[in-house]
């Protein structure tokens, strides 16, 4: 699960004037090793400017076509986006980490669901892989989606949304919402809110009968997903969401900016079944210091985010300091993110082999 793999860019399209989407050229014997799931994220590593740079993008492609792209949003000063937009070419090569990731459901085509996505900007990606495949995959199941934007021509993947709608009429209904662009109903203009979304439910689904929420995009609007689904009675195993970067407000409650104290311990990590024991005598997460050490871990994003560094407990004890990636029952079984992870034993082994 760690391991990079070199990978050739094959196609770049431009969904929009300020994001590139890249389709990995995947060779046959890394065929099984990159099937994916609708939903899961890729974690991308290119040396720019002299430095490791990791970022996770999800794949919005749909697996039935077995094709791997991912679609990468250019913010101001960001180093990865930047470079992706501005200089990345057909042919040239990425290291790729094999896929992962939890947001999505298993699917069924035996069953009958209804679907409900918010997505704004950039959070279209996983959202379109999880519509196109439910839509491909349970053909008596129904998507909604409602998707914040600026204006028209900042919406990604217009195209294909719309390719969707006119294929699957009856099953998938689409919504834009515009910050920037006024629209005839004041229902879709401005931005994705509490308001909207309890006006959305009154008017375009019934709460009750709905499977499964999905929301990706700024923390802002998945909080007003989450906590407008929730007034509605809508329980927490129907909500689904995917953040892109660590939340700085209430969501996953965790906001504490902690400051640890030097501590010493023994740390061993494995990884592809080697082993390396090393002094932890730092106030900094087991992850910088096996880095420190010459350990070559997978990370991303080292906000408890992308969930790359998860890593199972085998021996003593660890402190987290924030989790917004693992599950209650992936806790319990002892997987833990290395990224936020402090020794509270003397001796601690942690796998990477997960
Ligand atoms: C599971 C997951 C899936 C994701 N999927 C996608 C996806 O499908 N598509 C997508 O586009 N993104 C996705 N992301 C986000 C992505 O991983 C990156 O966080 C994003 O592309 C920004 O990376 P960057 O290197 O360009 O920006 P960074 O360099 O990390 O900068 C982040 C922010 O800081 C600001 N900043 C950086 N340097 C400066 C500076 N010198 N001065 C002022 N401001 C500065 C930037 O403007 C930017 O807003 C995903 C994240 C996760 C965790």
């Amino acid at each position: 699960m760690a391991k990079f793999h070199t990978l050739k860019v094959a196609d770049l399209k431009r969904p929009t004037e300020e994001s590139v989407a890249v389709t990995f050229n995947i060779p046959d014997e890394l065929r099984e090793e990159f099937s994916f799931i609708q939903g899961q994220h890729l974690t991308l590593k290119k040396d720019i400017k002299g430095e490791d740079t990791r970022r996770s993008y999800s794949i919005c492609s749909c697996p039935i076509d077995e094709t791997i792209t991912v679609a990468i949003k250019k913010l101001e000063g960001g180093a990865f986006s930047t470079y992706a937009n501005d200089q990345l070419a057909i042919d040239d090569e990425i290291e790729v980490m094999a896929p992962h990731g939890k947001f999505h459901v298993p699917l069924d085509p035996a069953s009958s669901r209804s679907y409900v996505a918010f997505a704004s900007g950039s959070g279209i990606t996983p959202i379109l892989s999880i519509i196109e495949t439910t839509l491909r995959t349970e053909p008596e199941s129904e998507f909604i989606l409602f998707y914040g934007n600026r204006r028209t021509s900042t919406i990604i993947f217009q195209e294909e949304l719309e390719g969707l709608k006119n294929k699957y009429m009856g099953r998938f209904s689409l919504y834009h919402i515009l910050s920037k662009e006024r629209q005839e109903s004041d229902l879709f203009n401005g931005r994705i809110d509490k308001e909207k979304i309890r006006s959305y439910a009154r008017l375009f689904f019934n709460t009750e009968s709905v499977d499964h929420y999905f929301t990706c995009g700024p923390e802002e609007m998945m909080l007003a997903v989450q906590d407008e689904l929730r007034l509605l009675d809508v329980p927490d195993e129907r909500i689904h969401l995917e953040l892109f970067t660590s939340p700085v407000g209430k969501l996953g409650s965790q906001e504490k900016e902690i400051k640890h104290e030097k501590a010493l311990a023994e740390i061993t990590v494995i990884l592809d079944g080697n082993s390396m024991t090393f002094p932890y005598n730092s106030d900094k997460s087991i992850l910088d210091v096996a880095f420190d050490n010459g350990a070559d871990l997978p990370y991303a994003c080292k906000g408890g985010v992308c969930s790359t560094c998860v890593c199972r407990v085998e021996e003593g004890e660890v402190e987290m300091d924030v989790n917004y990636a693992l599950e209650p029952d992936e806790l319990e079984r002892g997987l833990v993110l290395s990224c936020q992870s402090y020794p509270k034993t003397e001796k601690v082994k942690l796998s990477f082999d997960v």
